[in-house]
């Protein structure tokens, strides 16, 4: 959640009680922003957690959650286990099947082949009549052609991510949602990265050389780049604002830069800067590249940076979406 209200109604988002934390502010009693629900939810400030594996310990953002012992009610938009379901009845049983009451399983394969121009499934056009689990004479559903197939697995995980992004953690979902990619059960946080964790997503694709399954990043957008006239390439760039990362040599330092590739620049445009964009699908890392600038504050100190990209080229528009 990035927002919450008073018991007058009165809504904080999620940077003004940062900002009242770092003043030393008294923070009101808050309470869930769906009027429909108004239950008791807390303020966790930014603050930096030892993760394991990491040299450092990790910026974590501030949130909002639930009070121990508080939950939504049903209605609510913050419901999670309530907006999955309803989630998942809308989508393609192809794409997100039940394994047993309460558990599904995402499969990330058929919307990587769909993204990737492969068949969307091996299985040939279930003729009329003889689908299993219809019963006989019921059996009348029909074939449907794979440009409609992915642009419900589309819409699907579009939905499914803006929820993830609602919420503190993965946990809700995978509580949920089991994510599949053939025979391999991939883990939530190996799906979905926020920008504190760009270096990490840029370690899965490098480890999977070209073989990764679809990616979600969130980020904001910092600045858009259209080539010059008669330039060579065509495509405009929209890039997030990025992860940097201390190293222990010092004037050096690792960023982890993500951008968006399109030759549709209006389109990216849509997107302006300061926005909060998810963007899903087959993401692509570069080799690391190094570039030394002077240091804004100190020009008679040179930085280097290790820039590490991570770039998405969408084939379909649904594959940004923005955060409200
Ligand atoms: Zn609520």
């Amino acid at each position: 959640m990035r927002i919450a209200v008073d018991v007058h109604g009165t809504s904080y988002d999620i940077d003004a009680l940062q900002a009242a934390h770092d003043a030393n502010s008294t923070i009101p009693d808050l309470f869930c922003a769906d009027p429909v629900c108004r239950k008791a939810v807390r303020f966790v400030p930014r603050h930096q957690q030892n993760r394991k594996g990491r040299i450092e310990p990790v910026d974590v953002p501030a949130y909002i959650g639930l009070t121990s012992g508080s939950e939504h009610v049903n209605d609510c938009r913050y419901n999670t286990a309530k907006r999955i379901a309803v989630i998942v009845d809308k989508s393609d049983r192809d794409f997100v099947s039940e394994l047993e009451a309460g558990k599904r399983e995402l499969r990330l394969l058929v919307l990587h082949n769909g993204l990737s121009g492969k068949p969307l499934s091996s299985n040939p056009p279930i003729p009329t009549g003889a689908t299993p689990g219809f019963g006989p004479g019921k059996g009348t559903r029909q074939y449907v052609s794979s440009g409609q197939k992915l642009d419900s697995y589309l819409r699907t995980t579009a939905d499914l991510l803006e929820l993830r992004s609602l919420c503190d953690s993965d946990a809700a979902l995978a509580a949920q949602l089991t994510l599949r990619f053939g025979p391999k059960r991939i883990a939530w946080n190996d799906f979905f990265f926020n920008r504190d964790r760009y270096d990490e997503a840029w370690e899965l694709l490098k480890k999977a050389g070209g073989n990764a399954h679809p990616i979600a990043l969130t980020g904001e957008v910092k600045s858009h780049y259209s080539p010059p006239a008669g330039a060579k390439y065509k495509s405009t760039f929209l890039n997030c604002r990025p992860l940097y990362r201390k190293t222990d040599t010092p004037n050096r330092v690792e960023s982890f830069e993500v951008s968006v590739m399109h030759a549709d620049a209006a389109w990216l445009s849509s997107f302006p800067v300061g926005t909060s964009i998810i963007l899903f699908g087959l993401s692509e890392y570069k080799e690391i590249v190094e570039n030394s600038a002077k240091d804004a504050n100190d020009p008679s100190r040179t930085v280097t940076y290790a820039v590490h990209k991570l770039s998405l080229r969408p084939k379909f528009k649904q594959q940004i979406v923005t955060v409200l």
